[in-house]
């Protein structure tokens, strides 16, 4: 599903990515680890293209967001065909960024609806569904404030599999709950795995990493300097920079 290339990018000339080699295959569930700007955020917009690269190529199932072959030439797509390119990733961030003034299920339905061109019935039949799979069938008719930590993040996840991605990013979705509500969104997010998603995780949740990916990768300083299998790489770790970072929650 995801094939990147000797992925290169700098903001002005600090090099956060130097040459990312990544394959992530249908079904799959990698967790990347890495301490503080080892450049794992930037990775991930990346790949969706909210920023682009330097150098290199990312490929989300068979095509380049934000580009299009014309001619036998790579074109810059405008900023809409980029946002319906962008329907094959779903995004959650630490943050919720749930719309405050909108319920629970009109957070679902908004890009179906408003980006994608949905029909509202269908489209709210749909985000029930997914309410129901993230455990909040009740909760609808809430909006944003009436919930608690985990349950708006499970909403964000809800709305993310509302445009029926290929794909789903995370990006510490658990760093800014409170202790007693991260593991509700891990097991929504164990159970998406299970069901056979294509996942790329950033989180410092070691155990979801042992539990839930099939493959782990340790990222510092804008290289993959490690990666393999979650016991081997947690278990078992041959570089001493991922040793050290992992000595950190033992
Ligand atoms: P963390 O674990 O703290 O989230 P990270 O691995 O996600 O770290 P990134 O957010 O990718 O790291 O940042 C990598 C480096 O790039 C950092 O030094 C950061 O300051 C820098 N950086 C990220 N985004 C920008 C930007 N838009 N402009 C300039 N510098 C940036
Ligand atoms: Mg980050």
């Amino acid at each position: 599903v995801v094939r990147a290339r000797n992925v290169h990018k700098a903001f002005d000339r600090l090099e956060v990515l130097r040459g990312i080699d990544l394959d992530v295959a249908a079904g799959e569930t990698v967790v990347v680890l890495g301490p503080s700007g080892s450049g794992k955020s930037t990775f991930l917009r990346c790949i969706n293209h909210l920023e682009a690269i330097d150098r290199g190529s990312i490929e989300v199932d068979g095509e380049q967001i934000g580009y299009a072959w014309r001619n036998g030439r790579l074109d810059k797509l405008s900023e809409r065909a980029t946002t319906l390119q962008r329907r094959k990733i779903g995004m959650v961030f630490q943050q919720f960024n749930l719309y405050p003034h909108m319920t629970a299920i009109e957070n679902i339905v908004e890009a179906p609806i408003g980006v994608h061109g949905e029909k509202r019935a269908a489209a709210l039949e749909h985000a029930r569904q997914l309410l129901d799979r993230v455990g909040l069938s009740a909760k609808a008719d809430s909006y944003p404030a009436q919930l608690s930590g985990g349950q708006q993040q499970r909403v964000a996840i809800a709305r993310a599999l509302a445009i029926r991605p290929r794909l789903m990013l995370f990006d510490e979705p658990t760093s800014a709950l409170d202790p007693e509500l991260v593991g509700e969104v891990l097991s929504t997010m164990k159970d998406l795995a299970g069901q056979g998603m294509t996942m790329i995780v950033v989180t410092h949740e070691i155990g979801f990493a042992r539990e839930a990916a099939d493959r782990v990768v340790f990222m510092d300083g804008g290289h993959i300097v490690e990666e393999g299998r979650p016991s081997d790489v947690l278990g078992n770790p041959s570089h001493p920079r991922t040793r050290a970072f992992l000595s950190r929650f033992i």
